[in-house]
Order: structure tokens, then sequence, then C-alpha cells
């Protein structure tokens, strides 16, 4: 089987919904931004706080580990994401613990993706098992 690389939109594999089942959930690891309406839909901030300063508001939101950045230019925050390139809303099965509240851009994945229609489906077992292999190799090196 080809590998995909997350990184390589080149090596992605055309999508099916079916592909979501059992996934790695790579696209989970790619950077999302947001506006601060839909961190309001999101339920991170309060009515009053959309139109700003947002300045302030990412200050708080950083600290608070909801997001990583925010550009003052786009008016667009960006998610945390953990040191592997999780975001931080991925629970340890690989599932979205805000999928109900989940931004935009991460509903219309991936027709509005680096390559649109073409997805990094890999599965879960596949990962782990190269992931346990990784670190044995570098335990006994
Ligand atoms: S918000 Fe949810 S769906 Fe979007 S990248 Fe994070 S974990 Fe994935």
């Amino acid at each position: 089987m080809k590998s995909v690389d997350i990184a390589n939109p080149n090596t992605w594999v055309k999508f099916k919904p079916s592909l979501c089942k059992g996934c790695w959930a790579g696209c989970c690891t790619m950077p999302v931004q947001v506006s601060s309406e839909e961190l309001y839909h999101m339920g991170f901030i309060e009515a009053h706080q959309v139109n700003g300063p947002l300045k302030r508001l990412a200050q708080k939101l950083i600290k608070m580990g909801i997001i990583r950045s925010f550009n003052s230019r786009t008016r667009l925050f960006r998610l945390k994401q953990l040191e592997n390139g999780d975001c931080v809303f991925l629970d340890a099965n690989r599932l979205c613990k805000i999928y109900e509240n989940r931004p935009s851009i991460c509903r219309g994945f991936p027709f509005n993706g680096a390559r649109p229609g073409y997805c990094p489906s890999q599965r879960k077992k596949e990962v782990r098992r190269v992931l346990k292999n990784a670190q044995e190799c570098g335990e006994e090196g």
C-alpha cells in the first residue's frame, strides 16, 4: 500500500466517508484557524467578546490552552497543537472532543483542504504499530 505523508497532499487518498472509521485522524494534526465568531460557537468566549479587543482575548485563550497564536492582520486564531502536531481537542481514541461544535474548517474537510476531495487517511492500528516499532528501535539504539 502506498504510504501517506500528511505534509505531501500528492500522497493523499481519494476520500470516501468509510475511510473515517478507524482512521488515525491525521487531518486533526494540521493547523486550524478560527474566527472569534467560531470561538463563540465553540463555547469558549462570550458574545460580547466576539468584536474585541481580540489581542487581549488571544492572550487569555493562550493561557487557557485553547489557542496557540493570533494573527492581528487576518483576525484569525490558530488552535493549540500538542508537540506531535495533534489538535488539543483530539482525545486518546483520536476522536474530536468538541465534535458537535467543531469549527467550519474541520466540518468542510477534505473538500476545503490542500487537495480537495483527498485526505491523509491512515489506519489507527497501522500508525500505532509503526510508532511502537520506532520506539522499540529507539530504546535498543
Ligand atoms: S477541532 Fe476537532 S475536528 Fe477540528 S482539528 Fe481539532 S480535533 Fe480535529
